[in-house]
């Protein structure tokens, strides 16, 4: 349900629904828009006549019931975008944010040679996946909590927030005390004990699509995030499963904008995963901006070909390098901003 407000509903009227919806055992989301306060409410099983009795609340306008049947991720609980803020980075505003670094964190020199390039060349926050979900259990498995070390160790130097992956309820606490950005893979979208435990911290969750997640089922997954308590949920496309063998995934760009329609949450794009190949990670990435993505994520490493896992699908430092130019050109005339940088100038 929402509480709209009158356009010139003053505070002490916004107060007095809060306080009423209280009284319910209810709780209150408010996104403020330059129009008008909308105030979504948080909870369940409240009576059938309540609706009707905040209607005669002063300062209301209406009251609607949500349709969908995800309610705090839905655009219609919150119409406003949400920001999420990681250090002084805002992800789902103006700013196209990257976050860039290796699949996996192998070693030392590895990850901050890494850190460096990334960030000299603009990105803002650092990857690097300390637990792996591997196909194959004989396949490197992440260094575990000696890779969040390093992670830690990168963010020191750098200054760079850092986003690494969570694999199981279990490791979400450990992985928390280290991390400014949990991730969630694409093979647990829907594993909803995670879901529930990442919901319970107090850090952001970047939550992938699943393999064959259609998008209902993902929002539906940041539902049981949202639902737990954390607001701060990011969605990336990561790419899903078709009949397509020239590509490791279809990314599905179209989601980007049917998740700007259906939520407020940023959506960020992976074009590493979404296609499986470094050549087509910078024609996907200005493909993602184009299409109004939030963020990127992209895989790199100071040598591919020696990857331990994902080599096919990183970038070396020069190609991230002409991504970021890339990127840059085309910021400006889609009235966007990439980087710490100040943006280019409009070119002639
Ligand atoms: C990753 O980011 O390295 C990863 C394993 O991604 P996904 O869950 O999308 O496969
Ligand atoms: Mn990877």
């Amino acid at each position: 349900m929402i509480v709209v407000m009158g356009s010139h509903a003053a505070q002490v009227q916004v107060d007095g629904v809060v306080n009423r919806l209280k009284e319910f055992g209810l709780g209150a989301h408010i996104s403020g828009g330059t129009e008008r306060t909308v105030i979504g409410v948080i909870g369940v099983g409240f009576p059938p006549e309540l609706p009707e009795l905040m209607e005669l609340l002063p300062g209301v306008d209406h009251v609607t019931r949500i349709t969908k049947s995800y309610k705090l991720a839905s655009r219609e609980f919150r119409p406003t975008d949400t920001i999420v803020h990681v250090g002084d980075v805002s992800i789902g505003g103006d700013e196209l944010v990257v976050m860039a670094g290796p699949c996996s964190v192998e070693n030392r020199e590895q990850l901050l040679q890494t850190a460096r390039a990334v960030k000299a060349a603009g990105a803002r926050i650092l990857r690097g996946g300390a637990f792996k979900p591997r196909t194959s259990p004989y396949s490197f498995q992440g260094l575990g909590v000696n890779g969040l070390e390093l992670l830690a160790e990168a963010r020191e130097e750098t200054g760079l927030p850092i986003i690494t992956e969570v694999l199981e309820p279990g490791d979400v606490a450990t992985v928390a005390r280290f991390a400014d950005v949990l991730q969630i893979g694409a093979r647990n979208m829907q594993n909803f004990p995670l879901l529930k435990e990442a919901g319970r911290t107090d850090k952001p969750i970047m939550l992938k699509r699943g393999l064959a997640g259609t998008i209902d089922e993902w929002l539906h997954a940041a539902e049981y995030v949202m639902a737990a308590g954390n607001f701060q949920v990011i969605l990336c496309e990561r790419g899903i499963r078709t009949f397509e063998t020239s590509v490791r995934n279809t990314l599905d760009l179209s989601a980007v904008p049917v998740i700007r329609r259906l939520s407020h949450l940023p959506i960020v794009a992976d074009p590493s995963h979404g296609t499986g190949k470094w050549y087509l990670v910078k024609p996907m990435a200005l493909a993602a901006l184009a299409v109004g993505a939030h963020g990127l994520l992209i895989e790199v490493h100071p040598s591919p070909d020696h990857a331990l896992s994902d080599g096919p699908q990183s970038l070396n430092f020069e190609n991230f390098a002409d991504l970021m130019d890339g990127l840059r050109s085309l910021v400006v005339p889609l009235g966007r901003r990439v980087g710490s940088a100040e943006p280019a100038a409009v070119p002639a």
